[in-house]
């Protein structure tokens, strides 16, 4: 960030991540994809940047997205990372304060 934005400084967040979700409902179970398998999906994520110094997870783990990790940034870097294992997912939504938020998907 340049000199004088509030955001040069280091600081912390408290994310809110919304993962969406769109297709059709299996008959046989009742669901696009379970929760709690969305869950086991999305967890690690969390868990790598929970906490984390962001910008030196993106260092050490060689992401050049997470070198500077914007809001904008950061909900790429989720959808890709979790697109693989969710073929129905729609969207990612990142909200970096209640007032801040960005949504990424593919086809927009
Ligand atoms: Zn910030």
């Amino acid at each position: 960030m340049p000199d004088g934005h509030k955001c040069r400084r280091i600081h912390g967040h408290n994310f809110k991540v919304e993962v969406n979700l769109l297709g059709e409902v299996n008959p046989e179970t009742g669901m696009i994809q379970d929760f709690g398998e969305i869950k086991s999906i999305i967890n690690p994520i969390i868990d790598m940047l929970d906490h984390q110094f962001i910008n030196e997870v993106g260092e050490e783990k060689n992401i050049p997205l997470l070198k500077i990790p914007t809001t904008e940034n950061l909900v790429m870097w989720f959808y890709h990372e979790i697109k693989p294992l969710i073929p129905a997912l729609y969207s990612v939504v990142i909200h970096e304060t209640d007032n801040n938020t960005c949504e990424y998907r593919e086809n927009w």
